[in-house]
C-alpha cells in the first residue's frame, strides 16, 4: 500500500481532488506544487495510516517507516541537504490537516530537526548565530507543547524571568548567546516535568511528532469539534511533513497570510497581514503588531506600518500573481499562509476561506460576473441562514457586552431599550417616543399590542413556535424566548437576571440571533440590502420550481413579504386579526355570549372589520393566491384573565360581569392546544364559520373590482382530523359562497383546502383529498401531536434533547425528516393519488427552514410559505434544493 506521498519541485504525487485520501492541506500543497508554485518540497502520510493506527492498537503499518525515510531522501535531493545530518542538516515542518479544517487538534511544529550539533550547523550555513538559537528554542518551546504536553507558561515563565534579570523588554533584545542560555533552561525544565530528556535524535522527533498529529484526533476537544460539526471519525487526519522555509532570516524575511479577497465586506482586493523576521506563530500569537499587506489595505485600515507591497516590492508583486493565479485555479476566494525567506517567495497552504453573510454574498455574485464561477455555482455558496445576518440589525461585533442571560434565538435582529412589562407600559413607551423591550412570563395573543409597540421582545417560557416567537418573526422584530434563567416580577417591576435586578426603564440589549441577553445599550450595525442581494435573488427565482408564499395576515406584513419577493399568501391566520383594540372585546363578547343569537350579535360586530381586512390582502397581492384559513386557536387564548377585562366586555355586552366570569370559568381548558380549537370552532358554532366565509367573499367580490384582478382564493380549515369535519365546514363556506354571488349579483372563484396537521388527516389524506382542493401542511401542529411535545412547554426540556443528541436539532426548528417528514410523505401521496394534482404546500415554521425547504422540494411540494423575513432566504433555499 502506498502510505506517503510526496510533493515539491514542480511536482506532486497527489492531486486537489484527494482531499480525502490527503486531507485538505496535503491535497492543496500536492496541487500548489502540480501547477509550478514554489512550495517546500514535503510529502504527506495518508488518513488512512490515521485509520490503521487506531484500528491496530495505536501502531503503524509496516511499510510505513520506508516509505517515510524515502520520502525524506527526496526532500533532502531538491533542497540538497540531509535529515539528520550533522553538517549539513535539513529541518521540517509537521502540521495536522484533515479534510475538513479542525480547531482542537494538533497543529503545527517548526524547525523540527534541530539538536545541540545541527544548530550549529544551521548557524554556519546561515552565519547567523541569532537566527540558529532562535530556531531551536522556539522548536523546543513548540515540540514541548504540543507533542510532549508540556504546558507552554512554563516556558513563558522561564523567559520573562530571564528578561526581567537582564533588563530586557522585546524578544528582539536577545541575542544568539542569550537564546542559548534559553535553551539550556527549557531543556532542564522538560526533563523535570517529564522525568527524561528532551528528544536530540531528528529520527525519534519527527516520530513523535507525527505520533501526536495522529493521537489528537482522538482528543476531547477534536471529538467534541466533530460531534458538533457532524464529521465522521472514520475520516481521521493526514500528516504533512515539509522542508522549513525560514522567515525569520533577518529583514529580507517574512512570514504571512492573505485572503484574495475581503473575507467580512467581499471586497475583491487582496487582505492580510505580515511580519518581517518572523515565523508563523508570531503572526497569530499577537506578540508584534503585524503590518498590513498592501498601501490600499493600510490606507483602509489606517494603519501607520510599513506594509508589504511597500517594504518588499519585488516579492509582493511576485505574491499578488501568485494569489491571482490560486484564486483562479481553486475559483473561490483563499485563505493563503505563506514565508519569504531571504527574499524568496514560499507557498504553505492554501484553502477557500471562510467569510461573513455579507462577504459570501458579494463574492458570490461578483465571481459569477467575472466568469469565474456559474450563476448556479453562485446560488449554491451562499447559505441561506447567512441572509440573516443581512436583513436585521446586529450587534456591533467589536462593541463590548455583558451577557445576563441565554435564551432561544427565536427571532433574528438585534434590538436595545427600556424594559417595559405589560401591553399598556409597552404602548405609552412607543407614544412617548421611547424604544422598549417587553419583558414577559411568556406571551399571550393581547400581548400582540405591546409586542407590536416593542423593538423586541423576551420571554422566560416558550419554545422556538411559542406565540412571542412565531408573531415576533412574522414582524421580523428580534425576539429570545425561553430564557429560562431569568425572573420576571411584572407586578413588582423587576426583571431578575444575571444576578442582578432590572427595573422598568432599565436598558437591556437582545440578540434574537443567538439568543442572549445583555446589559444596556448596545452599538448596532443596520442592514443595507446590496444589488448583489437583488442579483442573486433574481438568479435563484430562475431555477427554483417551488414557490415561496408567506404567512401574513396585516397589511403592513403583506407589503413587506411583497417587497422580498413572496409570491402569494400562505397562510392568513384570521385569529391575529382579532385582538386590535374593539375586535377583542367583539371576539370575547362572541365566546362568552351562551346562545347563538349573543354570538351572531358579536360577529356581526366583527364582520366589517375581517371584510375590510381581507380586501387589503387581497390588494396588496394583486391576483396572487391568498390562502385564508379559519379560526383556529383555543378560545381560550381569548378568554379575559383581569377583572378590568370583564368589566369591559360585561359593558359591551350590558351583561353582570359576574356571569362572565362564571362563563369563562366554564370555558377554561386543562390542555387547550388539543382541545376547543380548530375545525372544532366552526363546527359547534357554524356562525362564526359563517361570518367569515362571508367576509372572504365579499371581499373578494370588492377587490376583483377595485384591482381589475380576480382573487386566487384559497378557503382554508384547521385542525382537520376527518373527511366527515371538512365535509361539514365546506358546505357552510359554500352556501356561503351562493349566499354572497347571489347578493352581489357574482360569485368569486375559490378553492376550499385544508391543513394536514394532526397524524390522523396526513393517514387518510386520501379520503380527505375527495373533498379538500389543496392541502398545507401545519408541521407546527403535526410536529406538536406527532412527538407528542407541546409547542409551548417542550422549551424546558428539548435543550437536554438536542445537547445530548436524541434530536439533532431542534424538531420545531427543522422538520423531523423521519418521523414528522414521513406523515408528511405519506399525506402528500395519499391526497395526490386521490386527487392528482392536488395543490401541497407548507405553513408551519418549517416552511422557512432550508434543511426543511430542501425536503419539501424532495416530497415534491407546489411551495412553501413562511413569515415576511424569511423570503429571501426560502428563495434561494429553494434554489439550492432544484440544482
Ligand atoms: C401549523 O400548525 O403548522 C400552523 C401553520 O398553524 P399554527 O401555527 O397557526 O397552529
Ligand atoms: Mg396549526
Amino acid at each position: 500500500t502506498k502510505w506517503v506521498y510526496g510533493f515539491g519541485d514542480g511536482r506532486a504525487e497527489g492531486e486537489q481532488g484527494m482531499r480525502n485520501l490527503l486531507g485538505g492541506k496535503g491535497a492543496n500543497l500536492a496541487e500548489m506544487s502540480n501547477i509550478g508554485l514554489p512550495v517546500p518540497p514535503g510529502f504527506t502520510v495518508t488518513t488512512e495510516v490515521c485509520t490503521w493506527y487506531y484500528a491496530n492498537g495505536r501502531t503503524y503499518p509496516s511499510e510505513l517507516k520506508a516509505q517515510v525515510e524515502a520520502a525524506l531522501a527526496e526532500i533532502g535531493r531538491i533542497t540538497g541537504k540531509v535529515f539528520g545530518d550533522a553538517a549539513n542538516p535539513l529541518l521540517v515542518s509537521v502540521r495536522s490537516g484533515a479534510r475538513a479544517s479542525m480547531p482542537g487538534m494538533m497543529d503545527t511544529v517548526l524547525n523540527l530537526g534541530l539538536n545541540d550539533t545541527t544548530v550549529a550547523a544551521v548557524a554556519e550555513a546561515s552565519r547567523d548565530e541569532r537566527f540558529a538559537w532562535d530556531s531551536y528554542r522556539r522548536f523546543i518551546t513548540m515540540y514541548s507543547d504540543v507533542v510532549l504536553g508540556v504546558d507552554h507558561g512554563h516556558f513563558e515563565e522561564i523567559l520573562d524571568t530571564y528578561k526581567e534579570r537582564k533588563g530586557y523588554v522585546v524578544d528582539t533584545d536577545l541575542m544568539a548567546a542569550d537564546w542559548r542560555v534559553m535553551v539550556g533552561e527549557y531543556k532542564a525544565l522538560v526533563s523535570r516535568e517529564l522525568g527524561k530528556p528532551f528528544p536530540d535524535d531528528p529520527q525519534e522527533q519527527l516520530w513523535g511528532a507525527i505520533g501526536a498529529v495522529f493521537s489528537s484526533w482522538m482528543n476531547a476537544r477534536a471529538i467534541t469539534y466533530r460531534s458538533l460539526h457532524g464529521i465522521p471519525e472514520s475520516w481521521g487526519t493526514a500528516v504533512n511533513v515539509q522542508a522549513m522555509v525560514f522567515g525569520n532570516r533577518g529583514d529580507t524575511s517574512a512570514t504571512g497570510v492573505a485572503f484574495t479577497r475581503n473575507p467580512s465586506t467581499g471586497e475583491h482586493a487582496l487582505y492580510g497581514e505580515f511580519l518581517i523576521n518572523a515565523q508563523g506563530e508570531d503572526v497569530v500569537a499577537g506578540i508584534r503588531t503585524p503590518q498590513p499587506i498592501s498601501e490600499a489595505a493600510a490606507k483602509a485600515g489606517g494603519s501607520t506600518e510599513t506594509s508589504m507591497e511597500k517594504a518588499m516590492p519585488g516579492v509582493f508583486a511576485e505574491f499578488v500573481a501568485v494569489t491571482q493565479r490560486l484564486e483562479k485555479h481553486y475559483r473561490d476566494m483563499q485563505d493563503i499562509e505563506f514565508t519569504v525567506e531571504d527574499g524568496k517567495l514560499w507557498m504553505l497552504q492554501t484553502r477557500s476561506g471562510k467569510r461573513t453573510g455579507k462577504a459570501s454574498l458579494r463574492i458570490a455574485v461578483e465571481m459569477a460576473k467575472e466568469g469565474l464561477i456559474t450563476r448556479e455555482e453562485a446560488i449554491g455558496r451562499v447559505d441561506p441562514a447567512a441572509l440573516d445576518q443581512l436583513l436585521h440589525p446586529t450587534i456591533d461585533p467589536t462593541a463590548a457586552r455583558v451577557e445576563i442571560a441565554r435564551g432561544l434565538p427565536a427571532s433574528p435582529g438585534a434590538a436595545s431599550g427600556e424594559i417595559v412589562f405589560t401591553s399598556e407600559e409597552a404602548e405609552a413607551g412607543k407614544a412617548a417616543g421611547k424604544t422598549v423591550i417587553m419583558v414577559r412570563q411568556e406571551t399571550s395573543p393581547e400581548d400582540i399590542r405591546g409586542m407590536l409597540a416593542s423593538a423586541g421582545i423576551l420571554t422566560r417560557l416558550g419554545g422556538m413556535t411559542s406565540h412571542a416567537a412565531v408573531v415576533a418573526r412574522g414582524w421580523g422584530k428580534p425576539c429570545v424566548s425561553g430564557a429560562g434563567g431569568i425572573r420576571v416580577d411584572g407586578a413588582a417591576g423587576a426583571l431578575i437576571a444575571g444576578g442582578k435586578t432590572f427595573r422598568r426603564g432599565d436598558v437591556i440589549t437582545i440578540d434574537g440571533s443567538t439568543g442572549q441577553v445583555l446589559a444596556g445599550r448596545i452599538a448596532m450595525v443596520q442592514p443595507e440590502l446590496s444589488g448583489e442581494f437583488a442579483e442573486l435573488m433574481e438568479w435563484a427565482d430562475a431555477v427554483r420550481r417551488m414557490k415561496v408564499r408567506t404567512n401574513a395576515e396585516t397589511p403592513a406584513d403583506a407589503r413587506q413579504a411583497r417587497m422580498f419577493g413572496a409570491e402569494g399568501i400562505g397562510l392568513c391566520r384570521t385569529e391575529h386579526m382579532f385582538f386590535d383594540g374593539d375586535r377583542i372585546v367583539a371576539m370575547r363578547e362572541m365566546i362568552l355570549a351562551d346562545d347563538e343569537k349573543g354570538r351572531r350579535a358579536a360577529l356581526a360586530k366583527l364582520l366589517p372589520m375581517q371584510r375590510a381586512d381581507f380586501r387589503q390582502l387581497f390588494e396588496i397581492m394583486h391576483g396572487l393566491p391568498v390562502t385564508i384559513r379559519l379560526l383556529d386557536p383555543p378560545l381560550h387564548e381569548f378568554l379575559p384573565h383581569t377583572d378590568e377585562e370583564i368589566e369591559e366586555v360585561a359593558k359591551a355586552m350590558g351583561a353582570p360581569a359576574a356571569k362572565l366570569r362564571a362563563r369563562a370559568l366554564e370555558l377554561h381548558e386543562f390542555n387547550p392546544m388539543l382541545g376547543f380549537r380548530g375545525c372544532r370552532l366552526a363546527i359547534a358554532f357554524p356562525e362564526i364559520a359563517e361570518m367569515q366565509a362571508r367576509a372572504i367573499f365579499e371581499a373578494a367580490v370588492e377587490a376583483a373590482v377595485s384591482t381589475g384582478q380576480p382573487v386566487a382564493l384559497e378557503v382554508m380549515v384547521p385542525l382537520v382530523a376527518t373527511k366527515a369535519e371538512l365535509d361539514l365546514v365546506k358546505a357552510r363556506i359554500d352556501a356561503m359562497a351562493q349566499a354572497v354571488g347571489k347578493e352581489r349579483g357574482e360569485t368569486p372563484a375559490y378553492q376550499v383546502g385544508t391543513m394536514i396537521e394532526l397524524p390522523r388527516a396526513a393517514i387518510r389524506a386520501g379520503e380527505i383529498a375527495e373533498t379538500a382542493e389543496f392541502f398545507s401542511f401545519g408541521t407546527n401542529d403535526l410536529t406538536q401531536t406527532t412527538i407528542g411535545i407541546s409547542r409551548d412547554d417542550a422549551a424546558s426540556f428539548l435543550g437536554t434533547y438536542v445537547q445530548k443528541g436524541i434530536f439533532a436539532v431542534d424538531p420545531f426548528v427543522s422538520i423531523d425528516q423521519e418521523g414528522v417528514g414521513a406523515l408528511v410523505e405519506i399525506g402528500a401521496e395519499r391526497g395526490r393519488r386521490q386527487r392528482p394534482g392536488l395543490k401541497l404546500g407548507i405553513c408551519g415554521e418549517h416552511g422557512g427552514d432550508p434543511a426543511s425547504i430542501a425536503f419539501c422540494e424532495r416530497t415534491g411540494l407546489d411551495y412553501v410559505s413562511c413569515s415576511p423575513f424569511r423570503v429571501p432566504i426560502a428563495r434561494l433555499a429553494a434554489a439550492q434544493a432544484a440544482l
